[in-house]
């Protein structure tokens, strides 16, 4: 595969108006490419990291735009190849025009996350690096934020590599243990290799806690709104999108019916289980029962069961109580500015949903759920996502059957395996023998000119 000799291009600024838009190149044509087209300095002759001024033009030599051109020379650039920035007056057809100007013979369009992928496979960065450089543009929470800065400063890689270095010595040991048994110094390389598994695992162990009660800072928690008709499933919805805005007054007719899947609520983005489903529950919680309810609590990771204060409990009601109680779940009894009726001996939070009161509460006590331990934990640790959590752990259970073996006077040979197996899955963290299916499906996920 050599495509890592093509240059590519893209723009690199977000779609639509901007004061300035940037279409960005990189590979071994990128300065002669955009200086074809540059009427300035010649940008083949001035020095690395120098920001030039002059004119963009076209095949027939018409201006473009007025542009600056950042000139980036191998190897210190994000890609270690030669970058180059054009930076536009913004709009989107200026840009475009730009960016077909300079595709051509030497030079094509990049894919999506092309630029960090080639980052990331000219080793200017590893994958957990690349894959928090995606996390960080994805980020909607300021916890989601930090969490990814750590990883992109390299904080993970760092731990891993530390880790590695350490259990790479107890190999070396081992095996020659095992290829020169009368050396016999096999007692201290179990020694050694039970402290280093052992001190390994509690580093391990930290962050997989951490990043298992912090998948929903990454992943979102989903959120089913459950409840009998008109109790005030959609205009809680409506609350919660308002969020701490201005409340605004219930204009009839204004009740969304078409909803988006995704609330941020503080630190945290409440992913909707089936919003449609908040309507349909409506009918089918009397033709079909409460079955429509049913599923979509088995899906979510929270439920907020709606009743309606100002009236009796009814026996359908009463099921989804006693269906839900099992779950993380906040009972929220609704239209508290009406005179009350319902009385309710289970833990709940009054609201109205009609005059926004309540809200805070009901934001306190979803982020208390989800986030208690998480947002005071120590800044050392880090929040893994799914991809190297699922290898941590597995880091772990192969250390857990060295410590087995270890006790149980296994012979090194197979103890080594499982260490092996330990120090070969913490290196996939970083992407070491990464898969290219696996990196390709990784970067596939970035949006262009990242
Ligand atoms: P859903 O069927 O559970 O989605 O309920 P809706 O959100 O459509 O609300 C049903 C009715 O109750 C509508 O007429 C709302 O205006 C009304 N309603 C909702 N929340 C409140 C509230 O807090 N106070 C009062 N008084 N009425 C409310
Ligand atoms: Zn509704």
């Amino acid at each position: 595969m050599n495509f890592m000799n093509d240059t590519i291009a893209a723009i690199s600024t977000p779609p639509g108006l901007g004061a300035i838009s940037i279409v960005r190149l990189s590979g071994a044509d990128a300065i002669t490419a955009a200086n074809a087209h540059f009427k300035g300095t010649d940008l083949t002759k001035v020095a690395s990291n120098t920001i030039n001024y002059g004119h963009f033009l076209a095949d027939d030599q018409e201006i473009i735009d007025e542009v600056m051109v950042s000139v980036m020379r191998a190897p210190k650039t994000y890609t270690k190849e030669d970058l180059v920035e054009i930076n536009c007056h913004g709009g989107p057809y200026v840009t475009q025009k730009v960016l077909s100007t300079v595709l051509g013979s030497a030079v094509r369009l990049a894919e999506p996350g092309e630029f960090t992928k080639r980052a990331f496979l000219n080793g200017r960065i590893d994958l957990s690096e690349a894959e928090a450089v995606m996390d960080l543009i994805n980020s909607k929470t300021n916890l989601q934020e930090r969490a990814a800065v750590k990883i992109v400063d390299g904080a993970l890689s760092k731990m891993v590599k530390d880790l590695r270095e350490e259990m790479i010595k107890v190999i070396a040991n081992a095996e020659v243990n095992i290829d020169y048994p009368e050396y016999d110094e096999e007692e201290l390389t179990r020694e050694k290799m039970a402290l280093v598994t052992k001190s390994v695992r509690q580093k391990l162990r930290s962050v997989i806690d951490y990043s298992e009660s912090g998948q929903v800072l990454k992943t979102g928690v989903k959120t089913a709104i459950i409840g009998a008709p008109n109790v005030g499933k959609s205009s809680l919805l409506n609350m919660l999108y308002r969020g701490e805005r201005a409340i605004v007054t219930e204009i009839p007719g204004t009740t969304r019916d078409t909803l988006e899947e995704e609330i941020t609520i503080g630190q945290l983005v409440l992913d909707l289980v089936d919003t449609a489903g908040i309507h349909q529950t409506e009918d089918l919680i009397e033709k079909l029962g409460i079955e429509k309810s049913h599923e979509m609590i088995q899906l979510a990771d929270l439920v907020l069961l709606v009743f309606d204060g100002s009236r009796e409990m009814t026996p359908e009601e009463q099921e989804l109580l006693e269906a839900t109680k099992n779950k993380k779940r906040i009972i929220i009894v609704n239209k508290s500015d009406l005179a009350p009726v319902l009385d309710l001996s289970v833990d709940h939070i009054n609201i109205s949903a009609l005059n926004g009161t309540g809200f805070n509460e009901l934001k306190e006590q979803i982020e208390s759920l989800f986030l208690s331990g998480i947002e005071n934990s120590s800044s050392a640790t880090l929040l893994a996502n799914a991809r190297q959590l699922g290898l941590l752990k597995s880091t772990n259970e192969s250390l857990t059957s060295v410590l087995t073996g270890l006790a149980e006077e296994m012979p090194l040979d197979l103890v080594l395996i499982d260490f092996n197996e330990a120090w070969k899955s913490l290196g996939e963290i970083i992407g070491e023998n990464a898969p290219d299916e696996l990196v390709n499906e990784l970067f596939s996920r970035f949006c262009l000119g990242k």
